[in-house]
């Protein structure tokens, strides 16, 4: 892993400014794709022991501001996956019921079970983040979110589940860029959102709001990843090179039969 890559340590304060979003590592577009196929392959060998273990599962957490990538990358990476063992979750202004419930409710009940890859579009960093910048909730009820999810994540990984969380890393001219492609290009335009257009306003109080995120939820049991995104190629390359060491990490391998298979004859 390049050094612009390394996640500090945990508990140091980082700023986003000293993380470039165009870095590449030196690769030129083919040699990313040619190296993230590789990995892609090896991802899929991976998947399938995941799943034939069911003994682990493994989230994938993906954050970024509007037209960051998060849809793309997914995309991507997972594309050579056998389907059947990933679960996507897409989290979006929660519903009047679930405001009923504490802000991690309806995300553990998104929790990849044993043998499966989980993806998480936005998370429960919302809660600390759209939810902070927009005042939705007072300081004092965001604030001691931070250990909430810390403990939450240690949780998940104490049962199993390893978790990588990405954040997709993108300039503000890349942003006002892909946000004018979508207006531009008709097959893009449905992505488009008013919406998006007040929270680019709020671009540097969602950098401060990412640092503290930054500062006190990158545990090693759940690290945080700084992808530097305004390169497609490259942020899918870092995304699934990342995933491909912590998958090797996880002691898979394809379960022993429990029964003398040498044994067995199968009927005519
Ligand atoms: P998108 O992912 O672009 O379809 O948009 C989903 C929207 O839901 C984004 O504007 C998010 O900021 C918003 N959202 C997701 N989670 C929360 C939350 N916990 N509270 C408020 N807004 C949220
Ligand atoms: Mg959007």
């Amino acid at each position: 892993m390049p050094e612009q890559l390394l996640i500090p340590p945990e508990g140091e304060k980082i700023q986003l400014k000293d993380y470039d979003p165009d870095y590449t590592e030196g690769l030129d577009k083919d040699e990313a794709k040619t190296l993230e196929e590789g990995f892609e392959r090896r991802l899929a060998e991976l998947q399938d022991m995941l799943y034939a273990q069911s003994m682990k599962s493994l989230l994938v957490v993906f954050q970024a501001m509007d037209a960051g990538g998060k849809d793309g990358a997914i995309k991507k990476v997972f594309d050579s996956v056998n389907p059947q063992g990933v679960r996507a979750a897409n989290f979006k202004v929660p519903t009047p019921i679930e405001l009923g419930h504490d802000f991690l409710w309806r995300i553990h009940q998104q929790v990849p079970q044993k043998g499966y890859i989980g993806i998480f579009n936005r998370s429960h960093y919302e809660d600390v983040l759209v939810v902070r910048v927009n005042e939705i909730v007072p300081r004092s009820v965001w604030e001691k979110r931070f250990d909430m999810i810390n403990e939450f994540e240690r949780l998940l990984a104490e049962n199993n589940t390893a978790i990588l969380k990405f954040y997709l890393h993108i300039s503000k001219d890349e942003q006002r860029e892909r946000l004018q492609a979508r207006l531009d290009d008709p097959e893009k335009r449905w992505k488009f959102s008013v919406g998006d257009l007040p929270v680019r306003e709020r671009w540097d109080d969602y950098m401060t709001a990412y640092e503290d995120v930054f500062s006190r939820c990158n545990t090693p049991y759940a690290p945080w990843h700084i992808v530097p995104a305004n390169k497609k190629w490259y942020r899918d390359l870092v995304i699934t090179r990342a995933i491909v060491e912590k998958m090797e990490s996880m002691g898979l391998a394809y379960p022993e039969p429990d029964f003398d298979y040498a044994t067995v004859v199968i009927p005519k």
